[in-house]
């Protein structure tokens, strides 16, 4: 595995995997961008990279323009020795780590500004914020020029934004979605569930509990946006430690709200436990008609 952290380098380096075989113009390029502190999520991204791609690549950057000078940026969790180790034992080809100075020279003054989604869920919370994601990935799709690139769930606001600017600017790549990889009792994991404390880390878990508290509510029939989102919100009371963000029923794609969750949905939340930001969210299917009982099998 290579580490990377030259644009040159890592462009004359893809150059040569790319055209490394007698497959040579055939061989595709996975990517996964990063900001590293990785987890079991991350790894989810870089298997399905791994499946379905001959060139995986792996970007680790704390991005700095996507936080706000009041957010973590500088105690953002940097794990370069771990997130590498992880990383080979993945099979990924190729780290590119580039510095910030690499990234946004001096003088840079160009921005990927996806109107719109970005002022919706997290855009609103954090302004500026997807504006930061927009710039910052598009230009990390035009230093590794991927086939496919690989996305999580988890950050289901951040895929709305990505997947716009990939249709809007006609980049030549899919996006890949992958399902929120979460703890056995349910939290999603996340790189910020490394600042929780042991009691923070109890209280986190009911970010989780009530989303699927308004999933079963949806499996008995209830369709009503209105309802569901009382339910979270409800569940969320019950533990006084937590301070809701947003709670919103909401068309995938434009992030706009729904009333009626019957043809899917993405119900999403974010809270703070302490002075930790937690987002979770659950995609609503489109209703087929069938009641599933929790618990039991779908005949
Ligand atoms: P981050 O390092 O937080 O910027 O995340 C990098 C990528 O990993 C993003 O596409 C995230 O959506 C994805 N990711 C983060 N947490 C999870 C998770 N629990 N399950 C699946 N993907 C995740």
């Amino acid at each position: 595995m290579q580490i990377l952290s030259d644009i040159a380098e890592l462009r004359t380096t893809l150059r040569q995997l790319r055209s490394g075989s007698e497959r040579a113009t055939h061989r595709s390029v996975g990517f996964v961008p990063t900001m590293g502190a990785l987890h079991a999520g991350h790894r989810s991204l870089v298997q399905a990279a791994r499946q379905r791609c001959d060139i995986v690549v792996a970007s680790i950057f704390v991005n700095p323009t996507q936080f706000a000078p009041h957010e973590d940026f500088s105690r953002y969790p940097r794990t370069l020795a771990e997130d590498c180790q992880m990383l080979e034992a993945e099979g990924v080809d190729v780290v590119f780590t580039p510095t910030a100075e690499a990234m946004y020279p001096p003088g840079a003054s160009t921005f990927v500004e996806v109107e719109g989604v970005s002022d919706r869920l997290d855009g609103a919370s954090r302004p500026g914020h997807f504006r930061g994601v927009a710039t910052v990935v598009a230009k990390l799709f035009h230093i590794v020029q991927p086939g496919l690139a690989f996305f999580g769930q988890k950050d289901a606001a951040q895929v709305a934004v990505l997947r716009k600017m990939v249709r809007d600017l006609d980049f030549p790549l899919e996006i890949i979605v992958c399902p929120t990889v979460r703890e056995p009792d349910g939290l999603a994991m996340s790189s910020r569930n490394r600042y929780l404390s042991a009691v923070e880390r109890r209280q986190a878990l009911t970010l989780s509990r009530a989303l699927h508290a308004a999933e079963i509510q949806v499996t008995r029939g209830e369709h009503r946006a209105s309802a569901l989102l009382q339910t979270v919100r409800a569940t969320l009371q019950e533990e006084p430690a937590i301070r809701v963000d947003y709670i919103a029923a909401v068309d995938p794609d434009t992030l706009l709200p729904i009333e009626n969750v019957a043809s899917g949905a993405l119900l999403a939340v974010a809270a703070y436990v302490g002075t930790t930001r937690l987002i979770d969210n659950v995609l609503l299917a489109a209703a087929t008609g069938n009641t599933v009982v929790p618990g039991k099998k779908k005949s």
